[in-house]
C-alpha cells in the first residue's frame, strides 16, 4: 500500500502560500509517498494549476451532501472535483465541534464525495474526556460505524485518527496509544470490510511534526498522516515526507 502525507491548512493561506507549495514541489520532486494538499476552497484552483504535471494531490476540507441547490456558502463535491480536487477532508473534529456534524452527515458527504469520484479521508477521534472516562475506543468504533458509509474501499476511502486533544495542542498519544487504536480500527474495518480493509490507509493525526513523524511511521498500522500546523511550511511538511518515504 502506498502511504499518505496529507496537510490540512485549515483557514489558512492567501495566494501568497503557493510559495510553499512551490518550494515543496522544488524539494520534492519524487516522493516516495502520495502527497496531498487541502487548502481553503479559495485557493484549490490555484493550487491544483501549481501542481500540475507533478504528483501533488490537492484536496478539500468538507462538501456538502448535496449536488446543488440553495446552500448559501456551501461547496459541492462536483465542483471541488471541477476545481481540480481529488480527495476531500470529512468529518474533522472542528467541522463536528464548530458545525455539529454528526456521524450521519459525515456518511452522506462520503458519498456524495464519491458520486463527484473524490477519495474521502473520514476523520475520527476521542476527546480528552473520552479518553479519561477509558472510551476512546468505544468512542472510535461508533464514529466508524456512523461515518464509513458500506460502498467504502481501499481506493475510495481513507482513515485518519484524530484525538480531538491532540489536534493543534502539540501533545500526541504514547506510540502504544496510537498502535491500539489504530490495530482497533483495521480489526473493526476488517469486521465490516473484509479483505479491503487491508489496503485502507489509516492515518494519524494530531500534532505530527518533523521531530515525531519517524517514530509516529513506524507503528504497526500507521499508513501516513494527516498534518495540520506542519503543512503550512515546506521545510516542515518535506521533513515530515521525507519520514514517510524512508
Ligand atoms: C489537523 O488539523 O487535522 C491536525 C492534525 O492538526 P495539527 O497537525 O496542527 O495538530
Amino acid at each position: 500500500m502506498r502511504k499518505l502525507a496529507a496537510g490540512n491548512w485549515k483557514m489558512n493561506g492567501t495566494a501568497a502560500a503557493l510559495a510553499e507549495v512551490k518550494a515543496l514541489l522544488a524539494a520534492h520532486p519524487a516522493p516516495g509517498c502520495e502527497v496531498l494538499l487541502c487548502p481553503p476552497a479559495t485557493l484549490i484552483a490555484q493550487m491544483a494549476w501549481t501542481a500540475k504535471g507533478s504528483a501533488l494531490k490537492v484536496g478539500g476540507q468538507d462538501c456538502h451532501p448535496k449536488a446543488a441547490g440553495a446552500h448559501t456558502g456551501d461547496i459541492s463535491a462536483a465542483m471541488l472535483a471541477d476545481a481540480g480536487a481529488s480527495h476531500v477532508i470529512l468529518g474533522h473534529s472542528e467541522r463536528r465541534a464548530d458545525h455539529g456534524e454528526a456521524d450521519a452527515l459525515v456518511a452522506a458527504k462520503a458519498q456524495a464525495a464519491w458520486g463527484a469520484g473524490l477519495v474521502a479521508v473520514i476523520c475520527v477521534g476521542e476527546t480528552e474526556a473520552q479518553r479519561d472516562a477509558g472510551k476512546t475506543l468505544d468512542v472510535v468504533r461508533a464514529q466508524l460505524a456512523g461515518s464509513v458509509p458500506e460502498e467504502a474501499s481501499a481506493e475510495n476511502c481513507v482513515i485518519a485518527y484524530e484525538p480531538v486533544w491532540a489536534i493543534g495542542t502539540g501533545r500526541t498519544p504514547t506510540l502504544g496509544e496510537i498502535a491500539e487504536v489504530h490495530a482497533a480500527i483495521r480489526a473493526t474495518l476488517t469486521r465490516r470490510f473484509g479483505a479491503e480493509a487491508a489496503g485502507m490507509r489509516l492515518l494519524y493525526g494530531g500534532s505530527v511534526k518533523p521531530s515525531n513523524a519517524a517514530e509516529i511511521f513506524a507503528v504497526a498500522h500507521v499508513d501516513g498522516a494527516l498534518v495540520g500546523g506542519a503543512s503550512l511550511k515546506a521545510v516542515d511538511f518535506g521533513a515530515i515526507i521525507a519520514a514517510l518515504s524512508a
